[in-house]
């Protein structure tokens, strides 16, 4: 596969860690103040209503302006204890910061990521004792599998509640896509890892890793030694196109590229066309196309087979990989794989909305490529969740996040219960270890 050879020299030997700067600059003494005195601290915040995880927003933004930087940060990890990483990575620009009463008035919304983001880093580098205290220990046991976003939320909220956590993670390293899954400009450096420590600070909760649900690890087996089942894996492998020759050399899935990436301690050895083409309108594929161009590929192409109204990445993301180079084919359909033994170029066919359905308007292209990066969604591997109820690919739950079997909750991306987002697994594994917290006082006297 070809290569950038000028830039493959300049990051030859570096890590993802010291080579992708942080994509928002963050906030500090001096210019945190005037951020914090520019809020109106509403009554009835609506910011506070469009965070997924309810964080008091007013609240902490005036701790911070009164000093008070590290209750700001204990107001902020109370609801969500991943603070660190919704305020590098959650789309803040159609949550929190859309729902800003200031863009009312015309004028920019208070930059609640980078306010967030500066308590709970103060209170991370303060390094001092664990925030939060268990609750008395409850007696109650309880398996928890994948140690990602909605597997850790459910164990620390699980553990305060002073029920014991064992959590059974598929992979060497926790964090699920905090750590394997978003762009190396948005979690600089080791904080996912850093995060994982800071969480497991309260106690109570043991990682067994390389244990992935499967012949040797059942949701009956764990059931029979637990008091309770908590699943939270999120999804597994990647949609593919449906085309001819998906096989070829240089076609890649989006998420397997950002992993390689994230977890690399030499950037030279990532796979990396001249040309290359991302398929999908989310914000792995923009993550993707991003990384791709800043490592140093010639020309990067991220096509999307309807307009930015329905992408589900965010304008600013849309703009993002626009300013960084990237190529923004709207309105255009892969049709065929070009290439023999490795993908050499995708015919493309315009598309259209017609009677609000999208077709294709029999108008084809071709763009050259030496690589292919599909980001066109995951699915749930339903192979070792067999005996459980699925609702539109995903795991059925109630109302109280309980699978068809009783005993087994579940959330986070493996379930119907929001935006695929960080923030919303966080708040589905808050939720359920509540739920699971009531159902064992309620079924096993906890
Ligand atoms: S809506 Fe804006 S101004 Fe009002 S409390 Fe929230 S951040 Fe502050």
């Amino acid at each position: 596969m070809t290569k950038n050879a000028g830039e493959k020299k300049a990051i030859s030997g570096q890590a993802a860690s010291g080579f992708f700067e942080d994509l928002h600059e963050p906030l500090d003494a001096l210019s945190v103040a005037p951020e914090a005195n520019y809020c109106l601290y509403c009554y009835e915040a609506p910011c506070v209503q469009a965070c997924p995880t309810s964080i008091d927003i007013p609240t902490f933004i005036h701790q911070i302006r009164t000093g008070n930087v590290t209750g700001a940060a204990h107001t902020i990890l109370s609801e969500n204890i991943m603070g660190g990483t919704c305020a590098r990575a959650c789309p803040t620009e159609v949550l929190c910061e859309q729902a800003c009463v200031h863009n009312a008035t015309g004028h920019k919304a208070v930059e609640i990521g980078l306010l967030q983001r500066y308590a709970t880093d103060h209170l991370m580098a303060e390094n001092g004792p664990h925030p939060f205290s268990r609750a008395s220990g409850s007696g109650r046991h309880i398996a928890v599998i994948g140690a990602g976003p909605a597997g850790l939320s459910f164990a620390h909220r699980a553990a305060m509640l002073g029920h014991k956590v064992s959590i059974y993670e598929a992979k060497s390293k926790p964090g699920g896509l905090n750590e394997y899954g978003l762009a190396a400009y948005k979690m600089v450096a080791d904080f996912a890892a850093r995060e994982v420590d800071f969480l497991l600070g309260i106690g109570g909760i043991e990682i067994f890793y390389n244990k992935g649900l499967g012949a040797s690890l059942t949701v009956e087996d764990l059931q029979k030694n637990h008091d309770a089942v908590f699943i939270g894996i999120g999804l597994g492998a990647a949609n593919g196109l449906g085309l001819e020759g998906e096989d070829m050399g240089g076609i890649l899935d989006a998420i397997d590229f950002i992993a390689d990436i994230r977890q690399t301690d030499d950037l030279s050895r990532i796979k990396l066309g001249r040309d290359v083409i991302i398929i999908g309108g989310g914000n792995t594929a923009i993550d993707a196309a991003v990384q791709a161009k800043k490592l140093g590929a010639g020309n990067v192409t991220l096509a999307y087979r309807r307009g930015t109204d329905q992408m589900g990445a965010t304008e600013f993301e849309v703009e993002l990989a626009r300013k960084c180079g990237v190529m923004v084919r709207l309105w255009s359909k892969p049709l065929a794989i070009q290439g023999a033994g490795a993908v050499s170029g995708i015919t493309f066919e315009q598309t259209m909305l017609k009677g609000g359905k999208l077709v294709g308007t029999g108008e084809t292209y071709d763009i050259p490529c030496d690589m292919l990066l599909k980001a066109i969604g995951q699915n749930l591997d339903t192979a070792s969740l067999s005996g459980l109820d699925m609702d539109g690919g995903k795991l059925k739950i109630s109302g109280d996040y309980q699978t068809s079997r009783t005993g087994v909750f579940a959330g986070g991306d493996c379930v119907h219960s929001g935006e695929d987002l960080t923030v919303q697994s966080v708040e589905d594994g808050k939720q359920a270890a509540v739920a699971v917290d009531v159902w064992l006082k309620n079924n096993k006297g906890a």
